[in-house]
């Protein structure tokens, strides 16, 4: 959120670093913004995340942002695992990459990031009642029947 990672570039510029370009792609730049909004492999991975999903997902989580937001409950809570899990995902796998030269495929990722948004979520459903929303919970696979 405060550009507080270590991407290449930003090491770069402080001379801790020779190489600048994305770990995933090599293509540009590694910034945060690049990393997060630009990659051509961040963005196939969202696209693979928002198409099992059934919906866009907000991934600079603005929506949230904005006094007064039309998202509230469950769906604020699956886009704002869904945010947490594509960073944290997307992160790990520049990690991966920068120390392995792996890259993983841009599905198996998607299906990474969604197992874990699941986990978050079920943690989350048994403190709150989300009532007709339980639609959602249902095609996550996390509703609790009691
Ligand atoms: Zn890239």
């Amino acid at each position: 959120m405060n550009n507080g990672l270590n991407t290449r570039a930003k090491l770069a510029s402080f001379g801790f670093c020779q190489e600048h370009s994305c770990c995933i792609c090599e293509n540009s730049d590694e910034t945060q913004d690049h990393l997060f909004f630009q990659c051509d492999y961040s963005q196939r991975v969202l696209q693979a995340v928002e198409k099992w999903c059934g919906f866009r997902v907000d991934v600079t989580m603005t929506v949230l942002a904005i006094p007064g937001s039309r998202m509230k409950g469950l769906k604020q809570l699956v886009h704002c695992q869904l945010w947490v899990s594509c960073y944290y995902h997307v992160w790990l796998e520049r990690n991966t990459a920068r120390l392995q030269a792996v890259v993983t495929s841009p599905a198996k990722l998607a299906e990474r990031i969604i197992t874990d948004a699941k986990t978050r979520i079920m943690s989350k459903v048994c403190k709150t009642k989300f009532g007709q929303d339980s639609v959602w919970l249902r095609k996550w696979g996390c509703l609790v029947i009691r």
